[in-house]
């Protein structure tokens, strides 16, 4: 670097090598020349997809261009006083004792990604190298360059989810294919057997038999809805959209609820109120609710209180369903849309994923909100019928 500099190549050079021997004219000419060549430097930074900062050794920022101070959201004024420190948490630290030696040789280049968070969530790759600016106060600086990786991540890790989700669902939708054979083979034996032990005298080992296959007919019966439940799960149908009265639907599925509801304890408090009709597919949506429902019941003990709300906006219906259950630990809360999350013996996990799923097959949302001891909220949120149709129609 300061080899080529001593060659003095340019004309520019060559003035600023007789800067002495210039006369007031001709200084202000070159004042002029500089400042304009500032300005096509200025403006090739600008028109960078990079982030470019020159930052001092003690991290102040000096210099941004537009790339960066659009990535970091601190425009001109606002960077003033700022340091790199401040923007990449760690950085100082892990540059260290480098920063205090003197002499600039120990200073690393250095190459990482980070997280920001304002003015937007972003991933970002940064590469610093130290450089030094002969005659210049302090001698070191830092050139960073910032690259905005934020779509990259996402779309490998769409990605790979996609690839490893695909290749697992064929396998296992055949095994589960599979296994309905065997399954229907079992029940016509079991149903077999329980007829024949009806014509045997009751005597005890009669009557230890029949438990047994009983038992054996719920397993299977169990299993059974495992296998439907996971092929629904990894074979997702589009909705067949049709008006629909998300409160009548609901009532439906309260309705075939009512004996374990009885069962379990749990009353059920509905606030009556006329909703906006969404597009929906009627069984998938029943689906939604069952589930819902259904992990509010398991989460209640006797005395339980399943609230349902709802309301509506300009864009949306929302359906909101809270519980009186045990709550969810927050570390699981960011889990529990994933297949096979499940925090109870008899659980298969899918239950919330398939709810999720339908509802982004509908255009809407699941969101959940959970305290520990105290119960959850599921609100289910759905686009609004005229919206959707300007939607489509737009
Ligand atoms: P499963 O019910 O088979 O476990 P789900 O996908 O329906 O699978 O639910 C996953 C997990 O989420 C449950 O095991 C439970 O830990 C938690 N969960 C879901 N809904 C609730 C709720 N209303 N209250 C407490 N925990 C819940
Ligand atoms: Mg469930």
């Amino acid at each position: 670097m300061s080899k080529s500099a001593g060659k003095k190549n340019s004309s520019l050079d060559r003035v600023l090598g007789r800067l002495d021997t210039l006369d007031s004219v001709n200084l202000a000419n070159l004042v002029q020349r500089l400042a304009r060549e500032r300005g096509v430097f200025e403006e090739i930074f600008n028109t960078l997809q990079e982030g470019i900062l020159v930052v001092r050794d003690d991290g102040a920022i000096e210099y941004a261009n537009t790339a960066a101070q659009r990535l970091i959201g601190l425009g001109g004024d606002e960077l003033a006083g700022q340091t790199l420190w401040r923007l990449v948490p760690g950085l100082h630290t892990s540059l260290g004792a480098a920063l205090d030696d003197e002499s600039g040789t120990a200073a690393p280049v250095v190459a990482r990604e980070f997280e920001l968070t304002y003015p937007e969530p972003r991933m970002v790759r940064l590469y610093m190298v130290p450089f030094r600016a002969a005659g210049a106060t302090p001698a070191r600086r830092f050139a960073v360059i910032l690259t905005d990786v934020t779509k990259d991540k996402q779309t490998t890790a769409a990605r790979i989810e996609d690839e490893r989700t695909s290749s697992i669902h064929l396998l296992a939708a055949g095994v589960a294919h599979e296994l309905g054979n065997p399954l229907n083979s079992l029940t016509i034996h079991l149903q077999l057997m329980e007829r024949k032990l009806k014509k045997l005298k009751a005597t005890k080992d009669a009557d230890s038999l029949a438990e047994s296959v009983r038992v054996c007919r719920d397993e299977v019966t169990r299993l059974d809805g495992i296998i439907t439940h996971f092929l629904e799960a990894i074979r997702p149908r589009p909705p067949d959209l049709a008006e629909t009265d998300l409160n009548e639907v609901l009532a439906e599925v309260l309705r075939f609820q009512q004996r374990e509801l009885a069962d379990r304890g749990i009353a059920v408090e509905a606030e009556a109120t006329e909703l906006p009709r969404v597009l929906a597919d009627r069984n998938q949506l029943k689906q939604v609710f069952f589930n819902v429902t259904k992990n509010a019941m398991e989460a209640m003990r006797p005395g339980g209180k399943l609230k349902i709300k709802s309301r509506a906006d300009d864009d949306s219906v929302f359906l909101l369903l809270a519980d009186s259950g045990s709550g969810i630990k927050s570390e699981d809360l960011v889990r529990l849309f994933q297949p096979y999350q499940t925090t109870k013996t008899g659980g298969h996990g899918l239950g919330l994923m398939i709810a999720q799923r339908i509802m982004r097959d509908h255009g809407g949302q699941i969101g959940l909100e959970s305290k520990e001891g105290v119960g959850t909220i599921v609100t289910l949120q759905f686009p609004r019928k005229d919206r959707r149709v300007r939607m489509l129609g737009g």
